[in-house]
Order: C-alpha cells, then sequence, then structure tokens
C-alpha cells in the first residue's frame, strides 16, 4: 500500500514525498478512505500511530477540492479540530503545516496561557483550518473572533484526555454551536462506557477504526 494508491491530490502526494513518508500507517490506511467518502469516523488509537495525519491529509484533500484558493479575509472556517493539550495543538498545526503546504489552505491554532492577540490577528487574516483547545476557543469565541457556522468537518481528538482533564462541558458547549450537517472524526485511546456514550451522541453512522 502506498499513499498513491489513497487517490491522494498531488499538492498532498507532493508534500508527503518531502516528509519521507512512503507507505500510510495502518490508521491511515483505514482511515483515510472513509473520511474522503465523507462518513462519520468512531477511531481507536492512540498517540504515535499516526492519527494525526489520518485525519490531517483528508482534511486538507476534501477542503482543496471545494476551492480552498479564496482570498485571506474571505475565508471562512470550514474544519475546527479540538485536542486537550498545547503540546498536541502545536503538533497538529505543524501537521497541517508540512501536508498542506502546497494546497493554499490557510490555519492556525489557539491555546491558552498565551497573550490572545497574535491569534486574534491570525483568525482576523482568514484561515479555512482551526486548531485548539477547549478553553480559549470558547473565550475567543464569546468575543466573536471565531464564527463556526460554516464548520463542514469537526475531529475530537484524545476524546479520553478531554474527559479526564475535565473538559467535556466546554467541549458540549463547543458542539452546540456547530452546524448539525457536519462530519465527525472522534478519536480516543480508550473507548470507555463513557466515551462511548458522548460519541454515540455526536456521530452519525460512524465508521469503527481500531488500530
Ligand atoms: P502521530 O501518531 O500522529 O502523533 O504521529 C507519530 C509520528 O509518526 C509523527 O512524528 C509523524 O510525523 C510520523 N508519521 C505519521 N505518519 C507517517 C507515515 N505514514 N510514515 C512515516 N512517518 C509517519
Amino acid at each position: 500500500m502506498t499513499f498513491e494508491n489513497l487517490n491522494l491530490i498531488e499538492p498532498i502526494l507532493k508534500a508527503l514525498k518531502t516528509e519521507g513518508y512512503t507507505t500510510p500507517t495502518p490508521i491511515q490506511e483505514k482511515s483515510i478512505p472513509l473520511i474522503l467518502q465523507r462518513r462519520d469516523i468512531l477511531g481507536c488509537a492512540q498517540t504515535g500511530t499516526g492519527k494525526t495525519a489520518a485525519f490531517s491529509i483528508p482534511i486538507l484533500q476534501l477542503l482543496s477540492e471545494n476551492g480552498g484558493q479564496q482570498e485571506r479575509g474571505t475565508r471562512k472556517i470550514k474544519a475546527l479540530i479540538l485536542t486537550p493539550t498545547r503540546e498536541l495543538a502545536l503538533q497538529i498545526a505543524d501537521s497541517l503545516t508540512s501536508y498542506g503546504k502546497h494546497t493554499g489552505l490557510k490555519h492556525t491554532v489557539v491555546f491558552g496561557g498565551v497573550p490572545q492577540r497574535p491569534q486574534t490577528d491570525a483568525l482576523r487574516a482568514g484561515i479555512d483550518i482551526l486548531v485548539a483547545t477547549p478553553g480559549r476557543l470558547l473565550d475567543l469565541m464569546a468575543q466573536k473572533y471565531v464564527h463556526l457556522s460554516q464548520i463542514e468537518m469537526f475531529v475530537l481528538d484524545e476524546a479520553d484526555r478531554m474527559l479526564d482533564m475535565g473538559f467535556i462541558n466546554d467541549v458540549k458547549k463547543v458542539l452546540k454551536v456547530l452546524p448539525e450537517k457536519k462530519q465527525t472524526l472522534f478519536f480516543s485511546a480508550t473507548m470507555a462506557p463513557e466515551i462511548k456514550k458522548l460519541a454515540d451522541t455526536i456521530l452519525v453512522n460512524p465508521a469503527q477504526v481500531e488500530v
């Protein structure tokens, strides 16, 4: 199996080649085709399995195909990736930078504990994809720096850690403002009953992917 076999577009294949990736990891091989078919995903995968690329690559591809070449400033956020920690958020943003560098899509990352201003400047300039931790996202939403009414794709990354860290109510608040019609990708290292319950409330006919 190669990335070419997954029907990825040339700008993404080129970036993956630069990264030195030749073979998709099992989670990528299983998830990417399903996400490209616009299925909801319930993914059970740990960090280190290639999970980040498993959702980042198809998001970049689907948004590129939808005409991601708009002027900055007129861009609306079309994909939201929620993750529990600053480290994970930065890592996801780095992945989007690497895999998306030939797509023309823009992204930024917001998390707490740092000044807001550079983040609001980036948001104002216009982005297609937002990577966020829940607390700072809610702050920025309350101040109307972030508008999520055009979201087409939503990723809940490390759902079990979200729960452990006490972010579940924040996640639910974010979910409330997202459009009903969207594709949701839900990832968790474990599938405890509470996680499964949350997944059941937000996913529609999900494909289950385990590695
Ligand atoms: P993740 O599980 O998403 O945190 O990824 C773990 C590490 O594997 C990251 O450093 C990625 O850059 C790397 N990686 C992800 N997918 C591949 C791949 N298909 N081939 C080689 N390295 C990869």
